[in-house]
C-alpha cells in the first residue's frame, strides 16, 4: 500500500471547500503538525494569509510540486525561491475582480460622500436636531488608478459610469488602455484629486505611495486603498489624515493586519474596512474552487490553470 500524499495547510482555507474536497484523496497537515515523520508525504501546499511561505519551509518539503496561494496576491509566497526549487505557485486571479471593484467603488463612494459618518450621526439622534452638514462630492474629479491590472481595469469601467475621468500609473503602458497613462504617480498624484491603489503588495511596491505622493495629492485629495497595506506609507498617511494635508482615505488593508493603529480610530476622515475586498460566499467559493483545481490538476501530472509569473511554466 502506498502512503498517502499530504497537503500542508498554513491556517484555515475555506474549510467547507478547499479542505473537504482535498480530504478525499490526501492527508492534511495543519502547519502545527509537519515533523519530520509527515514532511516526506506533502505534495502540495494550501496557503492564505499571513504565513509566509518561504525558502525555510519549502526545504522541509522534499516532494513539494505546487503552492496554492488563496487570493491573488500572493506576497507571503516566495515565488522566486520556489521557481529555483522547481516548485510550481498558483494563486487565484480573475474570479474576483468583479467583487474586488465593487467593493472599491463601495469604499470611495462612502469615503467621498461620508455615507458612515452620515449613518452615525442618524444613529447619534443629530438629525433630530440638525441636517447633516454638506459635504465633499465625486463631481468635477479626476480618479488615477495605480495598477491597471485584472482588477484596477475592472473598477476603470466601473468609474467610465460614474462619468468621472480616469488615468492611471504602472511601470508600462497597457497595450489595451485608451486611458491617460503616467509614467511618474508623482505627476499623476498632482493631477488627480483622487488615487485608487491596486497593485501587488510585497518589496517592489512599499511604500509606493509615501510622504511626497500624498502632499502632491494635495488638501481635496482622496487615497483609496485596497492593495495591501504595505504599499502606503501608513505613519505619513495618518500625519496627513490628521493635518488634512489630504481630504479623505478609504482604506481596506493595514501594514500589520488585523492590527490597525489606534490614531485612524479618532479620524472622521477616514473609511476603515477589514480587509473585505473578496469575502462574499460566491466569491470566496470560487477562489478556493482554483486553489483546488490546481493542486488537483498539477497532481494529476496536468499544467497548473492559474500559475504565477514567477514560475516558469512553458506557455502553450
Ligand atoms: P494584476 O497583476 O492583474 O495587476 C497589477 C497591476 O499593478 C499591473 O497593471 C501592473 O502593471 C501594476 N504594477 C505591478 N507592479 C508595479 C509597480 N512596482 N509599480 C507600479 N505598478 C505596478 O493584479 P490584480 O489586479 O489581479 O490584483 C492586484 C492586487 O490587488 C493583488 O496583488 C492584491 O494584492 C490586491 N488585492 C486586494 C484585495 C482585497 O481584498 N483588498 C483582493 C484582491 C486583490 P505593470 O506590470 O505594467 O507595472
Amino acid at each position: 500500500d502506498q502512503a498517502r500524499l499530504a497537503v500542508l495547510t498554513t491556517g484555515p482555507v475555506m474549510e467547507d471547500v478547499v479542505e473537504r474536497q482535498l480530504a478525499g484523496r490526501f492527508d492534511l497537515v495543519p502547519l502545527e503538525a509537519l515533523s519530520e515523520a509527515n514532511a516526506g508525504a506533502v505534495c502540495a501546499i494550501a496557503t492564505r494569509g499571513k504565513v509566509r511561505v518561504d525558502e525555510a519551509l519549502m526545504a522541509r518539503l522534499p516532494n513539494l510540486r505546487i503552492v496554492g496561494n488563496f487570493g491573488v496576491g500572493y506576497d507571503t509566497v516566495d515565488a522566486v525561491a520556489a521557481a529555483r526549487r522547481g516548485v510550481i505557485v498558483t494563486n487565484t486571479p480573475d474570479v474576483l475582480n468583479e467583487e474586488v471593484a465593487d467593493l472599491t467603488l463601495g469604499l470611495l463612494l462612502a469615503t467621498v460622500r461620508q455615507i458612515p459618518q452620515a449613518d452615525r450621526f442618524l444613529r447619534d439622534g443629530k438629525w433630530l436636531k440638525a441636517a447633516y452638514p454638506l459635504g465633499p462630492t465625486l463631481r468635477g474629479r479626476t480618479v488615477g488608478i495605480v495598477g491597471m491590472g485584472r482588477i484596477g481595469k475592472a473598477i476603470a469601467r466601473r468609474l467610465e459610469a460614474f462619468s468621472v475621468p480616469v488615468v492611471y500609473h504602472g511601470r508600462r503602458p497597457q497595450p489595451d488602455v485608451a486611458l491617460t497613462y503616467y509614467a511618474s504617480l508623482l505627476d499623476m498624484a498632482r493631477d488627480v484629486s483622487v488615487l485608487v491603489v491596486i497593485v501587488p503588495g510585497g518589496a517592489q511596491t512599499r511604500h509606493l505611495v509615501d510622504a511626497a505622493v500624498l502632499a502632491a495629492l494635495g488638501p481635496d485629495g482622496i487615497l483609496i486603498n485596497v492593495a495591501r497595506g504595505t504599499v502606503v506609507d501608513e505613519a505619513a498617511l495618518l500625519r496627513a489624515l490628521e493635518a488634512r494635508t489630504i481630504l479623505a482615505a478609504g482604506l481596506d488593508v493595514f501594514a500589520d493586519e488585523p492590527n490597525v493603529p489606534e490614531a485612524f480610530f479618532a479620524l472622521d476622515n477616514a473609511v476603515l474596512l477589514p480587509h473585505v475586498g473578496s469575502s462574499t460566499h460566491h466569491t470566496r467559493t470560487a477562489m478556493g474552487q482554483l486553489v483546488v483545481d490546481n493542486i488537483l490538476a498539477v497532481m494529476d501530472g496536468k499544467a497548473p490553470l492559474t500559475p504565477v509569473a514567477e514560475t516558469p511554466w512553458p506557455k502553450a
